[in-house]
């Protein structure tokens, strides 16, 4: 299976709130694999929301344990219907985004927060994710919410930063 393609801002879609899935059925799962695929075909890419292939799903997919950045991980994660229930402490981490290639920003989240999802056998699940994992699924969840890390960012003219490579 190909890559999806990647929307970009100023795409509308990446701002609009998506929709919870009523059901995970067969077709919900193969776009969850596709999802996978389009994030697994680019190199360093961590996590993939669903409004950034245009689709208006909850649903996400991460995978922080390739990056250097990341000492703990749960490996590949699949986020049906995410939600953020707990998060605690609060940490200052560079962040981009394949929908936002140019730039980069410091961006404040939570260090420590309680993840409840579906999985994609519709099983649901909690997971406490620390630093790296969890800044990670908290932008992710941005997505679902419409939100983007320019969206979280406390001063553009000091904490926004030009991309030189994206690789
Ligand atoms: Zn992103």
């Amino acid at each position: 299976m190909s890559a999806l393609p990647i929307r970009r801002l100023p795409d509308p879609v990446l701002k609009r709130p998506t929709r919870p899935v009523e059901q995970v059925d067969a077709r919900v799962r193969r776009f969850v694999h596709a999802l996978i695929q389009t994030m697994r075909h680019h190199p360093r890419c961590v996590g993939l929301a669903a409004p950034q292939v245009g689709s208006p799903l909850r649903i996400a997919v991460m995978d922080a344990s390739a990056h250097p950045k990341a000492r703990l991980s749960h490996g590949l994660l699949v986020l049906i219907n995410p939600r953020v229930t707990v998060a605690e402490g609060a940490v200052v981490q560079r962040e981009g985004c394949l929908s936002i290639p140019d730039l980069t920003a410091n961006v404040r989240r939570g260090r420590r927060i309680c993840l409840s999802a579906l999985d994609q056998a519709g099983c649901p699940y909690e997971l406490w994710l620390e630093n790296f994992e969890a800044i990670v699924a908290q932008h992710e969840v941005d997505h679902l919410d419409g939100l983007l890390f320019l969206d979280r960012v406390a001063n553009l003219g000091t904490d926004v930063f030009p991309r030189k490579t994206y690789l």
